[in-house]
Parts: structure tokens; C-alpha cells; sequence
């Protein structure tokens, strides 16, 4: 039985190469527990490329996701604005090791730019890395920096991560709400949609509350896409998207990255570990029930170890499993391949040649 390559829509590893952990980036190249991904373990996981995210971490935000086991007895956690100049600094320095690193790989690893090297990466076994921002905090209010990231390799943007941004407001963690928390993107929100249609930079609903989601689906003239959420339905917390959101994504040609963290995949929204690889199963199967199969793939939250992975997964080896119990579950080859890749090709295709 052939290896795909899987595209995993969202990880975290450049957290590990800033504060507060500040690991070398040459740790990269080496097997290390101190995090869910590094490139032997990913080569392990059949990891043809995903979209690597520039996530800045603070006092509060760590809190945030510290205290991701309180979410199940119905807390409500939120986090504070970073302001620009921290965004700034740590956006820069974040940046550059993305690009350190895919230099140090020694052609093992290839910042992506276009859908061509896209498929050429998928195709050859080298990883493919998309640049992504979680939360648009290092741009300003007349987005030159947007232009200058876009040059830099930028072709995923999350209006906002769960806090404020000057663009929209991201969506507290909480349990039994809807993602239905606050006010829709700012008329600056607005416009940094349009601008990135134009560039060919998605627009990652993931974290967006639900009227900031309904202004993006109302905007954008490209598939919408939530890189790491899962299905409300089955876990009611405010990062997850209900029905009428999924319909909207499957309308627009859009995608879900299912997301592996034990938070969004227990039906009571713990962090217990022992979720069952038929939990799993059960995501996968009642997203493509609603959506189709081909608008969901993998968007797994891999990074630093603080955020709890399932057992049965643990780390980015853990991919080629569910891989295997999607075709336990009756999936045929050219639906996995769906799912492991062609759909996020087929998605970051469109987005970036508008
Ligand atoms: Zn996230």
C-alpha cells in the first residue's frame, strides 16, 4: 500500500524557536519530545508540508492555553491585545527562523510560495512550508505590512487569534456557547480582506468569532477556510463551527482542518488524553457528511507539548494512524488522498492565483 503525502493545515512548531521556549532552530533536525513535530518525526509521519504558523505567545495567552482542562466546567477564558510593537519584534524574529530553517534543511524542506511548488513539493517528498500568521497583530492600520509579509512569503492569515485585534475580535474559549461572542471584523478588518484577495493570501476563519466569520464569508470571493476547527455538533465549544458554517465553507468550494486536540475532539470538551482513534474517525466521518469529501483534511495544532495531544496520535507520527482508521472505516484510496492533500492543493490553488 502506497504512502500519501498528508498536508496538515495547521502547526505550531516555530512557537519552539521563540520566547518562552527558545529552543535552537538546529533542534529542528533532531528528535526532541519537548514538542509534537521536528523533521525526523515528520518524515516518520508521512508529512509532505503544512502551513507553519507565526503564533505570538504572552503572559495571557499562555494562561489561555494553560488552562484549556477548565474549559470542560464551563469557564470562560480570554486573552488581552498584544500591542504593535511586540507583534512587530516577534513576527520579525519568527519569520526568519521560518527561513532559517528551510535553509539549514538542506533542500529537505522548501518555503512555498506558489501552487506549482506546491504540488512539486508533494510530488518529490520534499516539505512543503506555508507561511501563516495566527492573528494579524503585526499589521497595521494601513497594511504595508501586509505587502511586505506577502513578500516575505505570507499565504495564510488569521484576522485574529482568540483576542482583539484592530481588525475583528477572535472568540473567547468557552463550552456549551456557540461562536457567537462578539462583534463583526472592523471596517479595517473589512478592508484587509479584500487586500488579501487581491495578494492571494487566505483568510483563516479559524478563531474568528461567528459575525466576523459571516462578514469574511460575505467578502471574499475565494473558498473560505478554517484551518484548525471541528464540527460544533459534536463538541460545543466557540472555536468549533456549527452547521450553518459548514455549509457556508462547502458552498464556497472551502475546506476544514480537523483539528487533533483533545479539547475540541472530547464530546465534553476535557483534555483528557485517552480519546479513542474511533473519536477521531467520528469527526472526519460527520464533517464529510455534511460538507463532502472534498472539503476536509488534517489541521492539526502540532507544537510545543503544552496543548494535549490524544495518546493514540501523540505526535506527527501520528498522522499515517488516522490515515489507516479512515481506511478501517471504509474511506477508498482517492478519498484519502482527498483528504491527506488534494483538497488543501486544491484550496491553496484557487486562493492564491486570484
Ligand atoms: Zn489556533
Amino acid at each position: 500500500m502506497r504512502n500519501f503525502p498528508i498536508f496538515d493545515g495547521h502547526n505550531d512548531v516555530l512557537m519552539s524557536f521563540a520566547p518562552p521556549y527558545s529552543q535552537p532552530i538546529g533542534t529542528f533536525f533532531q528528535r526532541n519530545t519537548d514538542r509534537h513535530f521536528d523533521l525526523p518525526r515528520a518524515k516518520d509521519g508521512h508529512f509532505g508540508g503544512g502551513i507553519f504558523a507565526v503564533f505570538i505567545e504572552d503572559a495571557s495567552s499562555m494562561a489561555l492555553l494553560q488552562n484549556l482542562n477548565t474549559l470542560s466546567q464551563g469557564e470562560k477564558i480570554e486573552a488581552t491585545a498584544l500591542d504593535f510593537a511586540t507583534a512587530q519584534q516577534a513576527t520579525m524574529h519568527m519569520v526568519a527562523n521560518f527561513h532559517r530553517i528551510a535553509k539549514l534543511s538542506n533542500g529537505q524542506m522548501k518555503v512555498v510560495r506558489t501552487a506549482n511548488e506546491l504540488d512539486e513539493c508533494l510530488s518529490t517528498g520534499v516539505v512543503a512550508a506555508v507561511l501563516h500568521f495566527e492573528g494579524a497583530e503585526p499589521i497595521g492600520p494601513d497594511l504595508d505590512e501586509l505587502e511586505v509579509y506577502y513578500q516575505a512569503g505570507l499565504r495564510s492569515l488569521g484576522v485574529v487569534w482568540s483576542r482583539p485585534t484592530l481588525f475583528g475580535e477572535g472568540v473567547p474559549f468557552m463550552v456549551n456557547h456557540t461562536p457567537d461572542t462578539g462583534p463583526g471584523l472592523t471596517d479595517l478588518g473589512k478592508a484587509l480582506v479584500r487586500v488579501c484577495n487581491q495578494l492571494g493570501i487566505v483568510v483563516d476563519l479559524s478563531h474568528l468569532n461567528e459575525k466576523g466569520f459571516w462578514d469574511v464569508a460575505r467578502i471574499s470571493r475565494v473558498p473560505l477556510v478554517a484551518t484548525h476547527s471541528n464540527a460544533y455538533a459534536l463538541v460545543p465549544i466557540t472555536r468549533n463551527l456549527t452547521n450553518a458554517q459548514l455549509d457556508a465553507i462547502k458552498e464556497s468550494g472551502g475546506m476544514v482542518g480537523v483539528n487533533l486536540v483533545t479539547a475540541f475532539l472530547n464530546a465534553d470538551a476535557s483534555d483528557r488524553t485517552d480519546v479513542a482513534m474511533e473519536t477521531i474517525v467520528r469527526h472526519f466521518d460527520y464533517l464529510i457528511n455534511r460538507m463532502g469529501i472534498e472539503h476536509v483534511g488534517f489541521g492539526s495544532d502540532f507544537g510545543p507539548i503544552d496543548v494535549p495531544m490524544p495518546d493514540v496520535i501523540q505526535d506527527i507520527t501520528g498522522l499515517p494512524k488516522v490515515i489507516d482508521a479512515l481506511r478501517q472505516a471504509g474511506y477508498g484510496d482517492s478519498d484519502l488522498r482527498r483528504i491527506a492533500y488534494e483538497n488543501w492543493a486544491r484550496v491553496l490553488r484557487k486562493t492564491w492565483s486570484m
